[in-house]
């Protein structure tokens, strides 16, 4: 980087910038501008990366301002490389948003609900704290939207949907009566009704309609 255009970037941004973090936004850390004129900024752009905003006032009282803006490790770094040339009173600045930036991950770790407010409950594949409702609410999501890709997909080759197999309650009590007088072991059962082993569980410890009421065995029980 060129060290004239480093030093006018620091005054430039030591007279118009601002460094922010944000506790409510999980930390989220920003260093950038704000101006009526968009070509300083643009030699900030080129000098640092970055982005542009436009910020509007209500009701015309100030023209509207270019912000340019750079967020999360890309502004730290910025602070850094001009922290050196900057005011005591901004180096204040920089060093009370670093603090501030850097709790968050440590905040993190005690945290004790998930974005939704339900308890981290569960733990996930990589040893994270999980909310179970969150995750189980995101696989079924996904597995949903499996089976309406899979049921295009069919439609689109003109083969027939699959039809889902349904024994009336009476096949249920049956079924029921069957294995837990040890006529059928819960796998004959699969393989006679041509169910799968989740599908027998739920006939067999399953609610039935209230007019055939069958045998409900206790899991576990014999
Ligand atoms: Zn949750």
């Amino acid at each position: 980087m060129d060290i004239n255009e480093l030093y006018w970037a620091a005054g430039f941004v030591e007279g118009e910038g601002y460094f922010s973090a944000s506790i409510k936004y999980r930390g989220n850390i920003q260093t950038g501008v704000s101006q009526v004129q968009k070509a300083p900024l643009e030699r900030l752009q080129r000098l640092f990366g970055g982005r542009f905003r436009i910020k509007k006032y209500k009701g015309g009282k100030y023209q509207d301002q270019w912000v340019w803006y750079t967020q999360g490790a890309q502004a730290v770094g910025i602070m850094m490389t001009l922290y050196a040339l900057m005011s005591p009173r901004r180096k204040e600045q920089i060093r009370k948003v670093l603090a501030l930036w850097k709790t968050w991950g440590v905040r993190a770790a005690y945290r004790s609900t998930c974005k939704r407010g339900h308890p981290l409950d569960g733990i996930d594949c990589r040893g994270r704290r999980r909310c179970i409702l969150c995750t189980q609410e995101k696989w079924k999501l996904r597995a949903r939207a499996d089976r309406a890709i899979e049921r295009q997909a069919l439609l689109a080759r003109g083969e027939p949907l699959p039809v889902h197999k349904r024994l009336t309650d009476e096949q249920v009590v049956a079924l029921r009566t069957r294995v837990a007088s040890k006529e059928l072991t819960q796998a004959q059962a699969c393989r006679e009704y041509g169910l799968s082993p989740a599908g027998v569980h739920k006939l067999m410890y399953g609610e039935l309609r209230a007019d055939v009421a069958g045998p409900l065995l206790n899991p576990g029980g014999s």
